[in-house]
């Protein structure tokens, strides 16, 4: 295997515990072990598996990963990517250890890595096949990838400076527990006019087309103490494929027969998030 698809994990045992018995993990050879010798090997495009018995979502197979990839590719979340950054880059120092917890196709975690070079990033996912996509398409060969349970975090106490958490949930109690004291939380969550144009379109199938996110920011307000919130909204005009493709992606539109709605009626969409950094 290319070393330098290993490299990023010779410094194991600041970060990875064993999800079995919660031990330290070191670098051995092309495996991650522990003293109880359970061992986790490293995959070819550079990522290892510490939940090996995780179960996939349905709704996050290979297809619809590859679809996000090539949306996120064309330009749409190059806003929200670029705030996520600019907290990075005001809230963290160069050498941060950052976690990307739900990473996704790790979109964001190669973007952060990139322009922190010095910066530990760490990136895991619950779908295998979604970190395999992200680990290939990893031209820094740096970012840490890893199959994780985000219930059961594989990564020790104190260790991280910073959780980035994009559109994914969050799990109080691990948060803090992997957090150093003075260590924040950047959260991503979707803007009310996230996908309006969609949500519209489905309205007669969904219970509640005026998504808020209220509840969301209120529950995350009881866990951490919030310091900055700000919007990104833009409206971009789209072509028929990709409007298909948003509408299959989308997970306000998890429960909507997507079939059923005449999507040739929409010829715009906006992309709406607001990004929300906090302190433990
Ligand atoms: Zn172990």
């Amino acid at each position: 295997m290319n070393p330098a698809k290993i490299a990023r994990f010779r410094d194991s045992e600041r970060y990875f515990i064993c999800p079995i018995c919660h031990e330290t993990l070191h670098l051995d050879g092309a495996s991650l072990r522990c003293p109880n010798r359970h061992t986790f090997d490293i995959a070819k495009q550079g990522y290892v598996n510490l939940a090996p018995a995780a179960k996939q979502s349905p709704f996050y197979n290979k297809a619809s990963f590859e679809n996000r990839a090539r949306i996120l590719e064309a330009g749409y979340y190059d806003d929200i990517r670029d705030a996520v950054l600019d907290a990075v880059g005001r809230y963290l120092n160069p050498r941060a250890a950052i976690l990307d917890v739900g990473c996704g196709e790790g979109f964001y975690a190669r973007a952060v890595q990139r322009a922190n070079p010095a910066a530990d990033v760490l990136a895991f996912d619950i779908s295998k096949d979604s970190i395999q996509q992200a680990a290939r398409e990893d031209a820094t060969m740096a970012v840490r990838w890893f199959v994780g349970n985000l219930a059961d975090l594989p990564v020790r106490d104190d260790a991280i400076d910073c959780i980035l958490d994009v559109f994914s949930p969050v799990n109080a109690a691990e948060f803090h527990r992997v957090m150093k004291d003075d260590a924040i939380v950047i959260k991503v969550i979707p803007g009310v006019h996230h996908d309006e144009q969609l949500r519209e379109l489905a309205r007669e199938q969904l219970r509640n087309a005026d998504y808020s996110n209220e509840h969301v920011i209120e529950q995350f307000r009881e866990h951490f103490n919030v310091l900055d919130m700000r919007t990104v909204s833009r409206t971009f005009a789209m072509a028929a494929d990709d409007v298909h493709t948003f509408a299959h992606m989308t997970p306000l539109l998890f429960n909507v027969d997507i079939d059923a709605l005449d999507l040739a009626q929409i010829s715009e969409l906006t992309i709406e998030a607001r990004i929300i950094v906090a302190r433990k």
